[in-house]
């Protein structure tokens, strides 16, 4: 079983898949589920939906099983290296096991369980920029009404929710001058903004609600008054009302700041995320507690403040705990994962599969 895992998944991250670009692996992925005996297609986004058909039981409820396509960048022409039971990039990209290596699981466990409800897969694409996605995913193709999204790194942990979130962009716009001749006809763009995030309220505000300015950009020469500048902040919380204040409250700032200055200002706040738990007995989580138990591994029910597909199944009435995958330093060159760990997790997969057959 694992020598068939780990082919399939160097195979895998061979194929680029970097977010915005996964159609090439979007029509391998069509045959690898053709191979296990399911039926595939994309939606009109080109996520991948597949279903596949109940083994050795009857009249069991569907169970929905959820990966991602996109990879983070560095992510083109990843060279797989498996070394002492470790596979790991060639050091200049990352491996792509996030969320690869749940996709090969996912196959894997379909291939061997062999007693299985019907199961649902959804590949979503563009997960890393923003949840795209899943957020246009056919809905209406799916009747499972719980599962499993495969994508969290370690085993001992099921993440149950995650923040709510807000993404704000900036732009400033002042008034262009020569710094020497001139610089009173002038509006630095560049101050207004410092000013303007100088004023915020950053880092952990409370023990549930983040904020943060994390780009900036803006002028063209030394020499030159600037006429604009632009930021990328955020806020977070796992409280979605707080989050939402907080938003607002940015908002408010920035606009008082920068107009302080006699700069212009536009913001434009976008709710990326609401944010959801499931209650910590819920279903998906006690079967995966269960599940992680029968191969050694005590996992926790945790609550995470980054996010996943899963705020979305969650929100859309999709009861969905995100799972382990074995991975190891996701979204970095040092991206491994041991193949004792995706054969645990292939095993855990199996018997929750099991579990939801009985
Ligand atoms: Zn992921």
């Amino acid at each position: 079983m694992s020598d068939r895992m780990v082919q399939q998944f160097m195979e895998m991250v061979r194929i680029d898949s970097e977010s915005g670009n996964e159609a090439r692996f979007m029509q391998y992925l069509l045959g690898a589920v053709a191979e296990v005996g399911g039926t595939a297609s994309l939606d009109g986004y080109g996520n991948l939906i597949a279903t596949f058909p109940a083994r050795g039981c009857e009249g069991a409820e569907p169970v929905l099983l959820s990966c991602h396509a996109d990879t983070v960048k560095p992510g083109v022409g990843i060279e797989p290296v498996l070394e002492d039971g470790v596979i790991r990039s060639k050091g200049n990209t990352i491996l792509g096991a996030d969320d690869k290596a749940g996709i090969a699981e996912v196959l894997e466990a379909l291939r061997s369980a062999e007693v299985r409800p019907p199961v649902e897969l959804a590949v979503s694409r563009q997960e890393e920029v923003g949840l795209l996605g899943v957020k246009e995913l056919d809905f209406s193709r799916l009747t499972a009404r719980r599962g499993f999204l495969m994508d969290n790194d370690t085993l001992d942990t099921i993440v149950v929710g995650g923040p709510s979130y807000f993404a704000v962009d900036v732009r400033v716009t002042g008034r262009a001058a020569h710094a020497g001749m001139e610089p009173e006809k002038g509006v630095n763009a560049i101050q207004a903004a410092a000013r303007a995030i100088a004023a915020l309220r950053l880092g952990r505000l409370d023990h549930e609600t983040t904020a943060n300015v994390g780009v900036i950009e803006g002028g063209v020469i030394r020499n030159g008054v600037p006429a604009s500048c632009s930021f990328l902040a955020e806020c977070r919380s796992s409280d979605h009302d707080k989050a939402a204040s907080l938003a607002e409250e940015m908002t408010r700032t920035i606009r008082a700041e920068v107009e302080a200055s006699g700069a212009k200002v536009e913001i434009e706040v976008d709710e990326k995320c609401r944010a959801v738990r499931i209650p910590e007995d819920a279903w998906a989580v006690r079967v995966a507690t269960q599940a992680l138990a029968t191969v050694g591994v005590d996992a926790k029910a945790v609550f995470i403040t980054g996010f996943t597909d899963a705020s979305i199944y969650n929100n859309r009435g999709i009861e969905m705990a995100v799972v382990g995958i074995g991975a190891q330093n996701e979204h970095s060159t040092e991206e491994r994962i041991a193949v004792a760990d995706m054969e645990k997790a292939v095993r855990a997969l199996v018997e929750a599969l099991r579990i939801a057959a009985a």
